[in-house]
């Protein structure tokens, strides 16, 4: 069977589910390839199957006819819908992969540059949460659970990129941090380790680990007393610098500007690197406020350079 595969978000970022799918396929016997409607400036015979994967809600879907006896459409984009104002998510339109596709080693040579020398994938899915800006609970469940070992999606790769949701939260995290040891790739924990269950048995664990980098998230203004007690000692127990430790700071959410501002201050006094993440940003302005928070903030050397918000957007005018 001839099979077609769309990443609608593009190619930035590798797809795992359409790595599974096409994996799963050539084990068949299938060809798959990029559906490419005018592939050498011909327009393709129909394919067998095409599938079109969708992560992001505000990623506009693919405007073309597909030329498919059956298309499948997944992935979280698919999935959430505004229903009065408010991000619902659709369970069952996500396109959950069957038990085999979805622990079936990637097909990575569909993103050759992305996953050279790199391995992507997740150990756990779920988490306790619920936080209501975030689909994981309703879409992984509320729980942190393992799901897989390191084997699953890594074979010797110098790299490995770890899109867990809540690793930390689950059960199995000590079997799981160790798996992440003796690999001795460089990982990049590249979703947020939740901090407010960090312990310092957890902190000694990881600080074993190559972290490339580790990301972890203050979201809620509120937390802050959970929160900074246990990224300091975090600091003090792995001996880390701010080029690998980033905090998401969620914006455009339920903070205001000033609390916005003293997350951000407060985190670069701590040494981390505070990331701006703006909530519904499809519905903001490049003029908003936020948004030149975020120019800010994120673009490193700007940050390093310029100390205070006002004097940045004082020179932006
Ligand atoms: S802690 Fe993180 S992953 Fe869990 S629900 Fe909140 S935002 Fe989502």
């Amino acid at each position: 069977m001839e099979v077609g595969l769309i990443d609608v978000d593009g190619h930035r970022y590798p797809n795992l589910p359409l790595m599974k799918l096409s994996a799963w396929h050539k084990k068949q016997g299938d060809n798959v390839e990029w559906y490419i409607p005018t592939k050498h400036g011909f327009p393709l015979p129909p394919m067998g199957k095409v599938y079109m994967s969708k992560v992001f809600s505000f990623t506009p879907d693919y405007p073309y006819y597909v030329n498919a006896k059956e298309v499948i459409k997944g992935g979280s984009g698919y999935a959430i819908k505004t229903v009065d104002g408010e991000e619902i998510f659709e369970k069952g339109k996500d396109g959950q992969l069957t038990h085999e596709i979805e622990h079936i080693y990637p097909d990575y040579s569909l993103y050759p540059e992305q996953t050279k020398d790199t391995a992507f994938g997740f150990l756990t899915r779920g988490c306790p949460r619920g936080c209501k800006f975030c689909h994981v609970g309703c879409k992984e469940g509320k729980k942190s659970r393992k799901v897989a070992n390191i084997s699953e999606f890594w074979k010797g790769q110098k790299n490995i990129v770890l899109c867990d949701p809540n690793l930390i939260a689950c059960p199995d995290w000590k079997d799981l941090l160790w798996q992440l040891i003796d690999s001795k790739a460089k990982v990049d924990i590249n979703q947020g380790i939740d901090i407010r269950i960090m312990t310092e048995e957890k902190a000694e664990l990881i600080k074993k680990i190559r972290v490339k980098a580790i990301h972890f998230a203050w979201d809620r203004y509120e937390d802050r007393e959970i929160i900074l007690p246990k990224l300091k000692y975090f600091k003090e127990i792995t001996g880390w610098g701010r080029e690998k430790m980033i905090v998401f700071v969620l914006t455009n959410y339920d903070t205001t500007h000033e609390q916005d501002l003293e997350r951000i201050y407060t985190l670069r006094d701590l040494g981390y690197n505070p990331y701006v993440m703006i909530y519904d940003k499809e519905h903001t302005k490049s003029t908003d406020k936020v948004r030149l928070l975020q120019r800010w903030v994120n673009n490193r050397r700007i940050f390093a350079t310029v100390e205070r918000f006002e004097e940045y957007s004082r020179k932006k005018g």
